[in-house]
């Protein structure tokens, strides 16, 4: 049997994506993607055309964001899924996030003024246009001044902790997302878990907290995590009774490790998240 292809986690240029939305559902179309989800950081504003667009493709779209969420002093993203996206709270919730990116983002510039590196808040919003603004549009700006070889060798040596345009930022916390997320219907799930190097003890830990707080499922398969880490994430999520997600984590060519689409299989013992829904349902039959 022909699995079908089924993306839940990529970015337009509403957030850090090279591709508008539309662009990106047809990008998704010649990749045959059969069932996709954006997700842009902090913000729904691509939704509407996305969808128009996808439908027109014959893909079946599902609503999604990623959170930026602070959890024991880290940084966690966590992805909502299958949402009404006109629900007024959650609106909200991202309006209040996109605020804090914007402080951030002046803290970040002051930072690498002082590293002496002039002009960064201006540069930056020189690549985020009238997206929501993050570290992907900083490094965009730090490349093409030629202080690093490419996106990865900056984070790398500028935008990571302890470098001078990271800034230790207070993301919304972890039950105020899944409030925001099941508050209009949706499905929260952990994003690319792997990232995230927490160790034997504290993954537990999150699973568990995350599970009383309401949460739906984790990211198994990721493009921003190793492979191999499927197994160990999926009997974790099983343990818990929470439901497995896959997604490329697609941002565009040149600035992500994996292509749109480029998803391999769950474990067979994940119990995909789209069992969930009708909507998705109907591919399997
Ligand atoms: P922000 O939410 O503004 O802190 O930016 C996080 C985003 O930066 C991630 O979603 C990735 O798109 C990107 N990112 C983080 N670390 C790296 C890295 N080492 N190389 C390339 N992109 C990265
Ligand atoms: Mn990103
Ligand atoms: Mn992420
Ligand atoms: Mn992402």
């Amino acid at each position: 049997m022909n699995i079908p292809i089924i993306d839940l986690h990529c970015h337009s240029n509403v957030s850090d994506g090279l591709l508008s939305p539309a662009e990106l559902m047809s990008h998704a179309a010649e990749n045959n993607v059969q069932a996709i989800a954006l997700t842009d950081h902090d913000d729904i504003a691509g939704l509407s055309e996305a969808s128009i667009t996808a439908k027109s493709l014959n893909i079946i779209f599902i609503n999604g964001v990623e959170i930026s969420v602070t959890w024991k002093k880290r940084t966690l993203h966590i992805v909502g899924l299958n949402f009404d996206k006109d629900n007024k709270l959650l609106f909200q919730g991202l309006k209040k996030i996109r605020d804090g990116r914007y402080k951030r983002a002046q803290l970040m510039a002051d930072g690498l003024g002082m590293a002496g590196i002039q002009g960064a808040m201006d540069g930056a919003k020189s690549y985020a246009k009238n997206s929501t603004i993050g570290r992907i549009h900083f490094a965009q700006f730090l490349v093409a001044q030629g202080y690093a070889k490419d996106i990865s060798a900056v984070f790398k040596k500028f935008l990571t902790p302890g470098k001078p345009g990271y800034v230790d930022h207070e993301w919304i916390s972890l039950e105020e997302s899944i409030r925001l997320i099941n508050g209009a219907g949706g499905d929260a799930i952990i994003a690319h878990p792997g990232r995230y190097d927490m160790g034997n003890k504290l993954y537990p830990k999150l699973f568990q907290e995350f599970k009383d707080l309401g949460g739906t499922g984790v990211e198994v398969m990721s493009g921003s995590q190793d492979p191999s880490q499927a197994n160990y994430f999926s009997k974790l999520a099983a343990n818990y009774n929470l439901f497995s997600s896959c997604g490329s984590d697609f941002h565009g060519k040149g600035i992500s490790h994996r292509a749109l689409g480029n998803v391999r299989s769950l474990p067979n013992d994940s119990i995909p998240i789209w069992t969930k829904w009708d909507q998705i349902k109907k591919l399997f039959h």
